[in-house]
Formats: C-alpha cells, sequence, structure tokens
C-alpha cells in the first residue's frame, strides 16, 4: 500500500478544450505511439487485424450527440486519459505500492515491475482511466509523458506531453494547474474550466473547458428528436449530461 504525498510541489497536468476538439483521434495515435517505446513495456494489441481487434491505449476518444436544454444540438468528442488526481484513489489501494504519486509535480505513475495485475487501482479509478495490458500483465495509464517532459535529449518544443504536441485543433494543454499564473490555469479561470464528477473527491488535476452552446437552426428540433431522445430527457445542461455519460464508462 502507497500513501499520497501530503502536498505537492507542482500539479502537472492537462487541460482538454471540448469546444475546438474534432475527435480525430490524433492525439490516440501520438499516445500509442510514443507509449510503445521508452516507459515501461509495450502497448500490446489483441488481434490487431482480426474481426474483433483489442488493445492498450492510455488516451481514448469517446464521441457523443447531444441536445443541451438550451440551444441547438452538437457534437462532443470526450479524450480521456489519467486525471493525475491529487486524492488518487488508485494509489491507497494498491496492494504492493506500486502505484505512486510523485511529490515533485504530482504526476501519477506505475512501477511496473512492482505491479501484479491485481486491478485493484483500475476498480478504485471512477474514470475508467486505467487499463490491463493483457500480453506484459500489468496495468497501464497515461504517464503524462514523464519521459518527455524532462527529457533533456529531445529539442526544447518537443518536452510537452506527445498528445499536446500533436493535436492539430490545439484543444490539449499542458501546464502547472498549482500555479495560478500559468497559462493552463489562465486558461481554466477564463473559459470556466471544470473537474469531472468532482461528488467522487478525487479532486482531478486534469480540466475540460465545456463546449460552448450552438445556435439552433430552425427546424432543427423536428429533425433531430428522434435520434436525441435519450440525452433529451433529462435537460440539466452540460455537466448533467456529462456526470450521467461517464457514470456509465
Ligand atoms: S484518473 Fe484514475 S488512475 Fe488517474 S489518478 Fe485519478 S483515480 Fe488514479
Ligand atoms: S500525456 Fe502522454 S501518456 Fe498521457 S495521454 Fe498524452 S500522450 Fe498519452
Ligand atoms: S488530437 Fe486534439 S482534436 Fe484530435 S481528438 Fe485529440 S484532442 Fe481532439
Amino acid at each position: 500500500m502507497t500513501a499520497l504525498p501530503d502536498r505537492t510541489d507542482r500539479k502537472l497536468g492537462l487541460v482538454i478544450d471540448l469546444d475546438t476538439c474534432v475527435g480525430c483521434h490524433a492525439c490516440v495515435v501520438a499516445c500509442k505511439g510514443w507509449n510503445d517505446q521508452g516507459y515501461g513495456a509495450p502497448l500490446s494489441d489483441q488481434e490487431p487485424y482480426g474481426a474483433d481487434p483489442s488493445g492498450t491505449f492510455l488516451n481514448r476518444v469517446h464521441s457523443y450527440e447531444i441536445k443541451p436544454a438550451t440551444g441547438g444540438a452538437q457534437h462532443v468528442h470526450f479524450p480521456k486519459s489519467c486525471l493525475h488526481c491529487e486524492d488518487a484513489p488508485c494509489v491507497p489501494v494498491c496492494p504492493t505500492g506500486a502505484s505512486y504519486k510523485r511529490a515533485e509535480d504530482g504526476i501519477v505513475l506505475v512501477n511496473e515491475d512492482a505491479c501484479i495485475g491485481c486491478g485493484l487501482c483500475a476498480w478504485a479509478c471512477p474514470y475508467g482511466a486505467r487499463e490491463l495490458d493483457l500480453a506484459a500483465g500489468v496495468m497501464k495509464k497515461c504517464t503524462l509523458c514523464v519521459d518527455r517532459i524532462y527529457n533533456e535529449a529531445l529539442p526544447e518544443e518537443d518536452r510537452e506531453p506527445a498528445c499536446v504536441r500533436t493535436c492539430p485543433a490545439n484543444a490539449r494543454h499542458f501546464g502547472d494547474l498549482g500555479d495560478p499564473d500559468s497559462a493552463v490555469s489562465q486558461l481554466v479561470a477564463e473559459r470556466g474550466g471544470i473537474d469531472l464528477m468532482p461528488e467522487q473527491g478525487a479532486k482531478p488535476v486534469n480540466k475540460y473547458l465545456p463546449p460552448r452552446p450552438r445556435d439552433a437552426w430552425e427546424g432543427e428540433a423536428d429533425v433531430l428528436a428522434p435520434y436525441l431522445a435519450l440525452v433529451a430527457e433529462e435537460p440539466q445542461g452540460f455537466l448533467g449530461w456529462l456526470d450521467r455519460t461517464l457514470g456509465k464508462i
């Protein structure tokens, strides 16, 4: 069992803009590509060219069509990876100490040499952000590209997470969310950034910028109603929708 640090010097994390994400999955590919080499065991795939392929990913994008209580219907593309929570429930449940949170920068990592693949951390994570690599038999999760951001062998402009470096829509931002003057903290303040499922008490470091409402076009309600009936039944705004959707993942 591992204790969480009382405090961390920095709170490194991601800010993801749901308004500009176009669901292209470039961040998913970049993440898989970078993390297939270097840190830990490669991310395995099962039957990648078969009828039912599956594999290990540290970042996935889920896409939804929603109809908020006001405004027009919209597509929301929702990238999801570990949120490097301040009160990470995945850490203290680990029986071997393999899961830990770094005091210097707040990054949550897995020591794969000590991981026994029991899955307790995945069970404890409220966000479904951990994946058991079936080939390696160890738990995987976003490392915040710890092997890039401090890597002096890389050009300075590449010392940021692969997903951030790759995103063509500039929807992903990296920085210190513990510093109120950092660019990411200011972005969160300006755009009303949110915690995912704050009622879980995990205090995620990563933040999401909500999508701005779209204008409805004339006749939209009639045309789209049959397709949007399920989400339209609970008109509690974007946050309510997001909360319910995450609860099903
Ligand atoms: S998102 Fe899940 S895996 Fe990541 S720190 Fe939080 S509880 Fe742990
Ligand atoms: S920070 Fe690195 S490990 Fe985490 S989702 Fe982005 S590319 Fe993947
Ligand atoms: S690369 Fe950027 S725009 Fe594309 S899915 Fe990822 S976050 Fe969204």
